[in-house]
């Protein structure tokens, strides 16, 4: 491109910005915060950046990572860059923190232990591999449930602790956190073993990496000239590692986020990554942005209302020039099929005056509540879209297919190849299994091995040699097709017919068996398009599973024209739609009760600002006097954020009720929402000569200590220094 022609580019990318947005995208090297409220066009500015960064010549689209946090924003956002400079972004990572995490492992995750076709494991897949654990460990796992259990252990790991940390930090204080250490213990080392990691596993390794191998941190950190982060205040402590160690070379670091859209503390995230920025890098310049470009003022007039209730803020004043608009409609209805009515009764008209289906949202709590609402549009035949709900990758042909891949492409996974050695049926039973994987685990061989020479294996009944030998003929077969690096969806295609799979299914003759059927059809055609995208150079098969992992647990919206959109609002940050519903606006449904218990009103209230935000046009909020919620009647009263949006900016159908007993039907709810100290994570000190014990590198002597919580330490096996951040690194005092 001629030099005119990009100056041009350049001036026309600036013209659509305003005097502060503009700011932010040209403010050069350093570190550099964006702190906006919602739909001041803070996703704007990354995007516009990154294209101006490009542009200019100040970096090369190999240079430039720009991270989000769900795979529907990461794809709007390539989209976006890619209107404004075409096939150049192409080599950008613009990804989520997982896809940017698991890319990089792939190419060095060896150092860890693991091979480059190391599986990922989806929620579910972690849960199973906890509750056999669980097992193992002789715990009743009704009383100490795997999804429990697992969420004390993703917990831990997202504040960058492993299992010798939080038995260290919990004691063992009770009988619930005992089973969590030694299950937390156990389950990683079957990880490793089976070759695996675990969504969280993607960001700490991916920290450890760059934390314990200097080259690598040198190659990366030098690599990305410039690092972006979008919603920012939805960091954890493992995500704020690893962006700091990213952009240690340059200190090319430009967050933009919202503190009062914070909605993961649950997960971890810290509020304080973005409260303390400019602690963290006193240059660090700053743009705040006031202009909302996306609501009425009565939207934001209500949001910025309920979220003046919360103590933890930046104050932010926000204004829009896009008028008064509607008054906020605010419905009680008596039960939730009478809501249901209401907000489908409603969408018909609106359908009927002109709207289009794809501008109306319907958003919820918690997803069990979508389905009323999905019943009462069916009945109406609107056709409507769930995000985040039932999806096409937790489907069980699905996922028999990608575990038969997996099994392909990583023959250590235990995982995976139970869940498809009998399925379909082959006369391989619980217990002739069982055997194998004893014989594995004995032998120290792979399930593959065990399996291949199923005559060796002790205690195995002949016509279950005999299935495994037929069983294991197939997967040679293919694995060999694997080796000749034939496309993902001819494999894909060969495996379901060899296998026996679709055959199977044809003779159940029943209309599940057709559906599955089509499914699987449908993966065909994934795998196809997959191909037809893929470089030549690179491992399709492992690619094409990685992209899969990521997907299945995430969103997959589509802006189908003519959809209703249905989601919770958790999946709605970043989004915007002209007309939006939150339905079951009640007190232990929204806020959530166990919010209540736990002090998190006020990421409750940060939620509902989300929510309420992301409404142009119309905003609708309804509630029930009744509602069942599984499978108990429970009589709720008005959510308190409806009390906190100022009368004169709502239309109330129905008059306030004198609640009495209302303080004593909150025990405590006030007083939890006071915020409490955060309470810092005990770390030992460390002394000249301390002997301590590294998880990957073994024994060794504190030869040093330095300022910042670095310890400096060598270590037997080979004889190496390396400096460790106390906190976060693997060590433990002797
Ligand atoms: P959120 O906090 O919800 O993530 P945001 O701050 O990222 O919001 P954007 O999604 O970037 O905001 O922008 C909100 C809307 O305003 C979008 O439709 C965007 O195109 C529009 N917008 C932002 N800035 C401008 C501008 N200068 N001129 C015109 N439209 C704008
Ligand atoms: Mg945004």
């Amino acid at each position: 491109m001629s030099d005119t022609a990009s100056q041009s580019r350049i001036e026309e990318l600036l013209a659509g910005l305003n005097a502060p947005q503009r700011e932010a995208v040209t403010h050069g090297e350093g570190p550099l915060l964006i702190l906006a409220g919602a739909g001041t066009g803070k996703t704007r500015v990354l995007t516009h950046r990154i294209a101006f960064l490009e542009g200019t010549g100040m970096a090369r689209a190999n240079e430039i990572l720009a991270i989000t946090f769900t795979n529907k924003a990461a794809q709007e956002m390539r989209e976006r860059v890619e209107l404004l400079l075409g096939r150049r972004t192409r080599a950008m990572w613009v990804m989520t923190f997982h896809a940017a995490c698991a890319r990089m492992l792939r190419a060095e995750a060896h150092r860890l232990g693991y091979t480059r076709q190391f599986t990922i494991y989806d929620q579910a897949d972690a849960r199973r591999l906890v509750k056999r654990c669980l097992d193992n460990l002789g715990v009743d796992t009704k009383r100490y449930t795997p999804g429990a259990v697992h969420h004390q252990i993703s917990d831990a790991k997202n504040k960058l602790r492993d299992a010798e940390d939080y038995r260290r930090m919990t004691g063992d204080s009770t009988a619930f956190t005992t089973h969590v250490a030694d299950a937390f213990a156990i389950y990683q080392t079957e990880l490793l073993r089976m070759n695996a990691m675990d969504f969280d596993d993607l960001l700490v390794n991916a920290v450890n990496v760059l934390q314990l191998f200097q080259e690598v941190r040198d190659r990366f950190s030098t690599a990305f000239r410039h690092v972006l982060v979008d919603e920012y205040q939805d960091t954890n402590a493992v995500q704020y590692r690893w962006l700091q160690l990213l952009s240690s070379e340059h200190r090319n670091l430009a967050v933009v986020g919202d503190d009062a859209q914070s909605i993961y503390g649950f997960r971890g995230a810290d509020i304080a990554n973005i409260l303390s920025f400019e602690e963290t890098f006193p240059d660090a310049h700053v743009v705040k942005l006031e202009q909302n470009y996306r609501s009425t003022q009565t939207i934001l007039s209500a949001a910025n209302a309920v979220i003046a209730h919360n103590r933890e803020q930046k104050h932010k004043s926000l204004w829009t020039n896009l008028g008064e608009g509607e008054p906020i409609r605010i419905r009680e209805l008596d039960d939730e099929h009478a809501e249901g009515r209401y907000v489908v009764g409603e969408i018909e008209r609106l359908v009927d005056e002109g709207a289009s289906r794809a501008e109306i949202a319907v958003f919820y709590r918690t997803n069990a509540q979508s389905r009323i609402i999905e019943d009462t549009l069916m009945r109406r035949d609107i056709a409507y879209q769930v995000i985040g709900g039932t999806k096409f990758y937790e489907r069980a042909e699905i996922k028999d297919a990608i575990a038969y891949l997996t099994v392909l492409g990583n023959p250590q996974d235990v995982v995976s190849f139970q869940r498809i050695v009998n399925s379909p049926r082959r006369g391989i039973g619980q217990t002739s299994l069982g055997r194998v994987t004893a014989y594995a685990d004995t032998q120290g061989i792979s399930i593959w091995e065990a399996a291949a020479n199923a005559d060796q294996v002790p205690g195995l009944g002949t016509a279950a040699v005999r299935a495994l030998s037929r069983f294991m003929d197939t997967m040679e077969g293919l694995r060999e097709r694997v080796e000749q690096r034939v496309p993902v969806g001819d494999l894909l295609e060969s495996l379901l017919h060899d296998t026996g799979y679709v055959d199977a299914l044809k003779a159940e003759r029943t209309i599940e068996a057709q559906g599955r059927e089509e499914n699987l059809a449908e993966l065909v055609e994934v795998a196809r398009e997959f191909d037809a995208t893929a470089e030549e150079e690179m491992d399709t098969l492992d690619v094409f599973l990685q992209g899969v992992a990521l997907v299945a647990d995430a969103d997959t919206r589509t802006d189908d024209e003519g959809l209703v959109t249905l989601m919770t609002i958790h999946n709605a940050k970043g989004l915007e739609y002209p007309i939006v519903f939150i339905a079951g606006m009640e007190e232990g449904v929204f806020p959530h009760s166990r919010a209540l218990d736990e002090g998190g009103l006020e990421e409750e209230r940060r939620l509902a600002y989300v929510g309420v935000t992301r409404a142009m046009r119309s905003l609708y909020m309804t509630s029930a006097r009744r509602r069942n919620v599984f499978g108990a009647m429970q009589y709720g009263l008005r959510s308190r954020f409806l009390d906190e949006i100022p009368r004169e900016l709502t239309d109330r159908a129905d008059e306030p009720r004198i609640r009495p007993g209302m303080a004593a039907q909150r025990p405590g709810s006030w007083a939890a929402s006071q915020p409490s100290p955060r309470s810092a994570a005990p770390v030992p000190a460390y002394r000249m000569g301390d002997d301590v014990s590294h998880a990957a590198f073994g024994a060794g002597v504190v030869t040093g200590v330095e300022a910042g919580g670095i310890v400096v330490v060598r270590f037997a096996g080979d004889g190496s220094e390396r400096k460790l951040m106390a906190e976060y690194a693997p060590i433990t005092k002797l």
